[in-house]
């Protein structure tokens, strides 16, 4: 930058960054703060180091990088924060100025998934399904020893493949009883790459109550990744093709079974709101989307169920509890479920240190997060881990084989689908 240069940050325009007042309530919510007792770690320290980038005080030096790449997005502070500050749109805005931390190769990588793989259904299944050959043809435990550390931690940490992606049978599931509604679900992620029965599931419990599911063609990813890493371009691109694909379906709602997804969803309108031609759009389609326990407990249980015997404790996930202040509905559906017992976790709202691509780029504060959850887990003395979010469920996975206790995941789906009998053939 040359002297005089006014940084790019310095353009932006953050009205947010002048809602904080320095109060220091949120830092305890941090667990990034919390983990450190660094300022520069904590939502009010970053909240200051972007002032000052943006009053061109400070450079962006990597190590402002790291001090913004540290946070994991939780967005625990907005829950704290009694001025009503939106840090996590403070965070993707400085995020998208400064572009990813890491080497130019990491940051080359990266680029390529944000904007070559994630933005393309086809190739996003091609590139799981090579990911599934290698797991399952005998190549990863061949190859895993003879990786270098950094590689061979991730190669751990990769989940199972699921052994068929999900494919609904056709683009309009009619309705099981009377039909209720009409509803559009997101099956453009990775929920049915590696998740593919917990959509299965999400389907048949819809249906069940009486939902009329379309599954609308054009529809892919829904690009909150990239938001969060600072890709917005492409991020917007992919905001617009599902607008297009969703509001074409003229559904009452649509319903998202991945609460980061959901998040992202509900603020395309935000992301749009510079976009002559599709601000509108997005606000209409922000409008219509519903985490699915949010929606079905709007809508209403109907149709019998049987016993579930099980005592389960809840994680809220970040993006629905902090992003979409979804907390109450979840727990009105477990309850909801005969023979469910619910325990409640210490902490159930602190981030697990998935937080999506986080637990790879910063595998030390990760892990650190996911040992302290799986501390709370244990102390619930509970059967299973109920978490409606794929980043939850395959961290939360990971910690209960690495640190115990051995506990099983599920999505909330999956306990309702089972309370429903899922193996009523006529429901698949
Ligand atoms: S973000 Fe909110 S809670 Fe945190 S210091 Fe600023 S005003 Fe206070
Ligand atoms: S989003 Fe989470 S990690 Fe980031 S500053 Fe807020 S509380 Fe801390």
């Amino acid at each position: 930058m040359e002297p005089g240069d006014k940084p790019a940050i310095a353009s932006l325009d953050l009205a947010e960054l002048h809602q904080c007042v320095h109060c220091g309530l949120c830092l305890n919510q941090c667990p990034t703060y919390r983990a450190t007792g660094l300022e520069p770690e904590s939502p009010r320290g970053r909240i200051h180091l972007v002032q000052a980038a943006a009053d061109g005080r400070i450079e962006l030096s990597e190590r402002f990088k790291e001090h913004i790449y540290l946070c994991l997005l939780c967005r625990a502070c907005e829950s704290a924060c009694p001025s009503g500050v939106q840090y996590g749109r403070i965070a993707e805005t400085a995020r998208e100025h400064i572009g990813p931390p890491g080497s130019p190769m990491a940051q080359a990588i990266l680029h390529f998934v944000f904007t070559q793989l994630l933005p393309f259904p086809n190739r996003l299944k091609l590139a799981f399904a090579l990911l599934r050959l290698y797991q399952r043809s005998g190549l990863q435990k061949l190859l895993r020893p003879l990786l270098p550390q950094k590689l061979r931690d991730m190669d751990a940490m990769l989940p199972a493949m699921a052994k068929k992606f999900f494919q609904p049978e056709a683009n309009v599931l009619p309705a099981i009883g009377p039909r209720r509604a009409r509803v559009a679900m997101l099956n453009g992620c990775v929920m049915p790459l590696m998740f593919g029965e917990v959509n299965a599931a999400t389907v048949r419990v819809l249906r069940l109550n009486g939902c009329e599911v379309i599954f609308p063609m054009r529809q892919i990813c829904c690009g909150a990744l990239n938001t969060h890493n600072g890709e917005n371009v492409a991020a917007k691109q992919m905001a617009r093709r599902n607008i297009d694909a969703f509001l074409e379906a003229e559904v009452d709602a649509i319903v998202v079974n991945a609460a980061g997804c959901g998040a992202a969803m509900k603020e395309y309108d935000y992301l749009l709101r510079d976009d002559a031609e599709y601000a509108e759009k997005a606000k209409r389609f922000s409008n219509l989307v519903k985490d699915a326990g949010e929606f079905l407990a709007d809508l209403g249980l109907v149709g019998a169920m049987t016993p579930v015997n099980m005592t389960v404790t809840y994680q809220d996930p970040c993006h629905l509890a902090h992003g979409q202040k979804i907390r109450r509905q979840p727990r009105q559906l477990l309850q909801a479920i005969p023979g469910v017992k619910l325990v409640e976790m210490e902490g159930s709202d602190r981030c697990c240190g998935s937080a999506g691509i986080y637990n790879i780029t910063h595998p030390v504060m990760s892990q650190h997060l996911l040992k302290e959850k799986m501390q709370s887990v244990s102390a619930t003395h509970t059967d299973a881990v109920v978490a409606p979010n794929p980043g939850c469920m395959l961290q939360l996975r990971y910690g209960a084989q690495t640190y115990g206790p051995n506990v099983t995941v599920y999505h909330l789906m999956d306990l309702l689908d089972r309370a429903y009998g899922d193996d009523d053939a006529e429901t698949k």
